[in-house]
């Protein structure tokens, strides 16, 4: 079989790790051109060491000479800062993989879009900013997004096939996190590591905070709405503690299609990684007896304001969704930095959300970028988050 080329954005991280150990363990069937990462150039370097790919870019600057140094005597290339990080997504692959976290993929994924690469996008922030650029942009240049968020996988893999006219709704689950039974009043104390603890999936800080406020599941909404191109009232969400199954589609008539699968993101990266075709890896497989049973409940909007949010900027122009996002990013950053309590959070990004309203169009990738920061320099204004 051919092998496949792949760079990696955000190789360092939670979902950069989860894709080099399928390629670890497929490694004839892909092969690593490019590889990044934000400031961890130890990493980046022992990765580079094992891989060896062409490129290397490092995106803060400042460990340019560390990295260069530790690669020194190889043929791979190193390179560093925000437009090198550009250049590398223009470098022709078979697949980019998008795991960068937050605003900051928003270049080069949109890079990689203009160039009709084929993108494995788990960033969901650039999507949910910039939905309304990119994907009308994707016919033009014929690049394609394969989603890696396992929820938009499911839902991907139930409407293959399928025609948009059949579709009655889409339906993403959400496990509710750590403070899934709590009330508003138990969730006023609670701390960053109880909030880190997620208790069915290991990810990245921020993605985990966003899980216990369910602003996760809330971005995933809008996430949806880009990818499918269906309408607000058409997506849905559902509590399902077990995180079995990932995403469900209603159809018209009455059949119901569901993914499920265990909560490891090998899962869906190897579905984006091998498209069409599946990749055959040691993946656990689901023993529906040992489960026994499926828990589902509906979101309670009281308890997690930043959902509530998140529906409301889905349904509302784009430029709504690009405050909501910066705004949540810069709370994330700041409760994670004990600069915020817990309930803060939605209060950060409602605040932001009233302050932008009815705020210029974002009718281009700078407009995006110009309000994000606006929307930062307000918060770091008003507030010390920054
Ligand atoms: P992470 O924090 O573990 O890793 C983030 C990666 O992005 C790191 O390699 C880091 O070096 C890089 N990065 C951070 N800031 C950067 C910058 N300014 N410039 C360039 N690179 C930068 O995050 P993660 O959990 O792997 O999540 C990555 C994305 O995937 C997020 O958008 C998240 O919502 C999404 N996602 C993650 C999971 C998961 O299981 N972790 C599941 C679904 C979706
Ligand atoms: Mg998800």
């Amino acid at each position: 079989m051919q092998t496949r080329s792949l760079t990696i954005f955000g190789a360092t991280g939670s979902v950069g790790e989860s894709t080099l150990k399928l390629v670890r363990e497929c490694n004839s069937r892909f092969r690593l051109k490019g590889l990044s990462a934000h400031s961890n150039y130890q990493e980046l370097s022992r990765l580079a060491l094992e891989f060896r790919p062409e490129l290397v870019v490092i995106a803060d600057d400042t460990h340019y000479n560390a990295l260069k140094d530790s690669l020194a005597g190889t043929d791979i290339e190193v390179r560093a800062g925000s437009q090198a990080l550009i250049e590398l997504a223009r470098q022709p692959v078979d697949c980019v993989v998008g795991a960068i976290v937050g605003i900051a993929g928003l270049a080069p994924l949109y890079a990689a879009v203009q160039t009709g690469q084929q993108i494995a996008l788990a960033n969901k922030e650039t999507l949910v900013a910039a939905g309304h650029i990119i994907m009308p942009l994707l016919a033009e240049t014929g690049a394609t997004i394969l989603p890696v968020d396992s929820e938009h996988s499911a839902i991907f893999q139930c409407l293959r096939g399928e025609q948009s006219a059949a579709v009655q709704d889409i339906t993403l689950t959400a496990s509710g996190g750590p403070f899934r039974q709590l009330t508003r009043q138990q969730m006023s104390t609670v701390s960053r590591e109880q909030a880190l603890a997620h208790p069915n999936w290991s990810m990245g800080p921020k993605v985990t905070i966003d899980s216990a406020t369910l602003m996760n599941k809330g971005l995933e909404l809008i996430e949806a709405k880009w990818l499918f191109g269906l309408g607000p009232e058409k997506i849905k969400a559902v509590i399902h503690p077990q995180s079995v199954v990932h995403g469900l589609v209603n159809f018209k008539d009455g059949s119901c299609l569901a993914h499920l699968g265990a909560a490891d993101m090998r899962i869906p990266i190897s579905y984006a990684l091998d498209y069409p075709q599946r990749l055959s890896w040691q993946a656990d497989t689901l023993d529906l007896v040992q489960l026994a049973q499926l828990d589902f409940a509906a979101i309670d909007f009281d308890r997690f304001p930043c959902f509530a949010l998140a529906r409301q900027a889905m349904a509302a122009e784009p430029e709504q969704a690009v405050v909501l996002n910066a705004a949540n990013e810069i709370a994330v950053a700041a409760f994670l930095a004990d600069k915020i309590g817990y309930l803060q959070i939605a209060d950060v990004v409602e605040g932001a959300l009233t302050r932008f309203s009815g705020c210029a169009q974002t009718l281009s990738i700078e407009d995006v970028i110009l309000l994000d920061q606006d929307v930062r320099h307000f918060l770091s204004a008003q507030t010390q988050l920054c």
